[in-house]
């Protein structure tokens, strides 16, 4: 995966040699010698993610890093910190100011491009949900998510080489997660999917294959989205570079410090909630897209695409379905007299009794201002047109509440009936259908008709 990326260094020699090793990588390199130039161009060039130095003068990286996380246009890119010492202090600080990994120099070539391809990975996921859900909302909505996303503790599976080892684990992760301990990884992957946040995985014993159980956790669709932090001996570099290319979020180097390990833990279980609420977002935007604001019935766009289906369904093995196009009568003297919010209600009313006049299997969708659309599948036209003769008289028979100081009114409904039909269109049999509601209107309204076939219409009441 190809990336830009953002170096920044006060010392132009780090810079020279990182932007070297980045670009024969055929990485994109941008470059900043100072905090305050980073931010800059990293708001204005959007990279996909910015390694920064921690020791600068002025602003040091910690500081950058913070506003970087603060700004909403650049809170998304990963950043990894770049300590000149192993420190496990400059760690916690780091993780404190939001930053997504560290290296230390001298950086380790193998540990630079794991870390940034499961950094870069996860980065073009995010942004993925991101730009589905800004299609529809703005940037607004995801900033609000990332603001909710702050939550902390949470349900963590400990895989361990022992109790005693998962116990101390447990312990230094403290009250806020509640752990559960295991030392059989089939155990680990059967049960990862109930319920659990995050994953911990220690890879650095020779009892189980920690790697088989991060491939397992991930080909697998129930724990795909799980967190999982790998725990590894310092040196032993192969294995995390393995652990994070498997899939692993984060790599956690034993000997365990509480502080760093919390703060892992922490990072993963925001970013968790944070994909989550995205992903149900894009959910709800998907259903406004085929639902009806008004009524929250399905919309034209939906009816296509299952009449659609049901045809093809009926031209293979010819499954009957019917439809019925239902209209309100003289609804236009209904906001004449009662004014639109009126009107407005009464189409919420008519819009309930019809999800509670037909099958659960039925399409209920409303196809123009007064107009309704109901797909039946697998129905004979005799039993759609008992159920539509049925709402008819539910809706002759119900007062329609207009609001507070206002007698309820009553309404009635006319409707059309088709069965599909072979080598028939969806466009053909909705105007076959619309065709019996012509004439339902025209001898009376309050009646439904169906057409029996394409040219003789039957009348069912008068
Ligand atoms: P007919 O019996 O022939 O169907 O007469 P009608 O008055 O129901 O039909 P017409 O097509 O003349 O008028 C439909 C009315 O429905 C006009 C329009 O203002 C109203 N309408 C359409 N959509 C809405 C809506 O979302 N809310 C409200 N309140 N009224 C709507
Ligand atoms: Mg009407
Ligand atoms: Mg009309």
């Amino acid at each position: 995966m190809t990336g830009r990326i953002l170096v920044v260094d006060d010392m132009e020699p780090n810079i020279r040699v990182l932007s070297a090793k980045l670009e024969a990588e055929y990485y994109e390199v941008l470059t900043a010698n100072s905090g305050a130039t980073a931010i800059m161009m990293a708001r204005e060039q959007r990279p996909d993610l910015i390694l920064l130095d921690v020791m600068m003068p002025q602003m040091d990286g910690f500081e950058t890093c913070r506003r970087l996380k603060a700004d909403p246009i650049t809170q998304h890119i990963p950043v990894v910190m770049v300590t000149a010492l192993d420190q496990q202090t400059d760690r916690v600080d780091g993780l404190q100011a939001g930053a997504d990994d560290f290296l230390s120099k001298p950086i380790d070539d193998i540990a630079l491009f794991a870390r940034v391809r499961s950094l870069l990975r996860l980065n073009s996921v995010m942004d993925e949900l991101r730009s589905h859900l800004n299609n529809g909302q703005g940037t607004d909505a995801t900033n609000k998510l990332m603001a909710l996303s702050k939550q902390t503790g949470g349900k963590v599976l400990v895989v361990e080489e022992s109790e005693r080892f998962g116990n101390r684990i447990a312990e230094k992760l403290g009250k806020s997660f509640s752990c559960q301990i295991t030392t059989d990884p089939k155990v680990a992957s059967t049960i990862a999917a109930t319920g659990f946040d995050l994953i911990l995985i220690n890879l650095a014993t020779d009892l189980f294959d920690g790697l088989r159980l991060c491939a397992r956790l991930r080909a697998d669709e129930a724990t795909r989205q799980l967190p999982i932090l790998c725990m590894v001996d310092a040196q032993a570099k192969d294995r995390s570079v393995r652990a994070l290319d498997l899939g692993a979020n984060d790599i956690l180097e034993r000997p365990v410090d509480r502080h760093e390990l919390r703060a892992r833990c922490q990072t993963l279980l925001q970013r968790r909630v944070y994909a989550a609420q995205l992903r149900e977002n894009i959910d709800l935007s998907l259903e406004m897209a085929f639902s009806d604001q008004l009524t929250g019935l399905f919309n034209r766009r939906h009816l296509d695409i299952k009449l659609e289906e049901l045809q093809v369904r009926f031209n293979d093995n010819k499954e009957p379905s019917v439809v019925l196009i239902a209209d309100i009568d003289h609804f236009k003297q209904v906001n004449d007299t009662w004014g639109h919010v009126a009107g407005d209600m009464v189409l919420q009313q008519l819009a309930d009794i019809m999800c509670e006049s037909f099958r659960a299997i039925d399409i209920i969708c409303r196809y123009g201002g007064e107009e309704f659309v109901v797909l039946m599948p697998d129905a004979s036209l005799d039993s759609a047109k008992s159920a539509a003769e049925r709402f008819r008289q539910v809706i002759a028979a119900t007062s329609f509440d207009i609001g507070q100081a206002k007698e309820p009114i009553r309404i009635s409904v006319s409707g059309g009936l088709a069965a599909l039909q072979a080598e028939q269109s969806a466009k053909q049999i909705l105007s076959r259908a619309d065709a019996a509601l012509y004439h339902a209107k025209k001898n009376g309204r309050n009646q439904m008709i169906a057409a029996i076939s394409s040219k003789k219409d039957t009348k069912l009441t008068g």
